[in-house]
C-alpha cells in the first residue's frame, strides 16, 4: 500500500465513523488494495483526480468517479448500492456476488460472468468498471 493508498484508507475510515460503521482489510493485489464495507469489496485504486475519488465498489456494474454521490459516498453505502443492483447476468462489469477475492479477482458466485472468464486482466477490468493495465 502506497503513502497515497494510506491516507485513502484513513478518508474511507473517518467517513464511515461518521455512519456508524467499519472499515476491514482484506488484502492487495496488482496494487489495488481490498478492504470490506459491509461486507462488500470496496477497493482502493492505484489513482485518483478527485479528492473524493479512488474507491470502487468492485460488484457495483456502474461507478460514479466525479460528481454526486463520489466514489467516497458510494463507497461508504456499499452495502446498500450492492443491495439495490439488478442481479443481471449478461453486465459487462461489476459482480453478482458482494466480495470479490483479491488472489483471484473472483466474487466465488458460480452464476456470475467472472466464474468463466479465464483472464485476469478481463476479471480486474470487471471489478474496477474500465480498461485496467497490468504491472
Ligand atoms: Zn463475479
Amino acid at each position: 500500500m502506497t503513502a497515497e493508498q494510506e491516507a485513502k484508507r484513513e478518508q474511507l475510515e473517518e467517513a464511515l465513523s461518521a455512519a456508524g460503521k467499519t472499515l476491514l482489510p482484506d488484502g492487495e493485489s496488482q496494487g489495488y488494495v481490498f478492504t470490506l464495507v459491509d461486507g462488500v469489496t470496496v477497493l482502493i485504486t492505484r489513482k485518483w483526480r478527485n479528492p473524493k475519488g479512488g474507491y470502487k465498489v468492485a460488484a457495483l456494474r456502474t461507478y460514479p468517479e466525479v460528481g454526486d454521490p463520489t466514489s467516497l459516498d458510494a463507497a461508504v453505502r456499499a452495502g446498500e448500492l450492492f443491495e439495490r443492483q439488478d442481479p443481471d447476468r449478461t453486465r459487462n462489469y461489476g459482480h453478482r456476488g458482494p466480495r470479490v477475492n483479491y488472489m483471484d479477482w473472483r466474487c466465488g458466485d458460480p452464476d456470475c460472468p467472472c466464474s468463466s472468464e479465464p483472464d485476469l486482466q478481463r476479471r480486474m477490468e470487471r471489478s474496477i468498471g474500465y480498461r485496467v493495465r497490468m504491472f
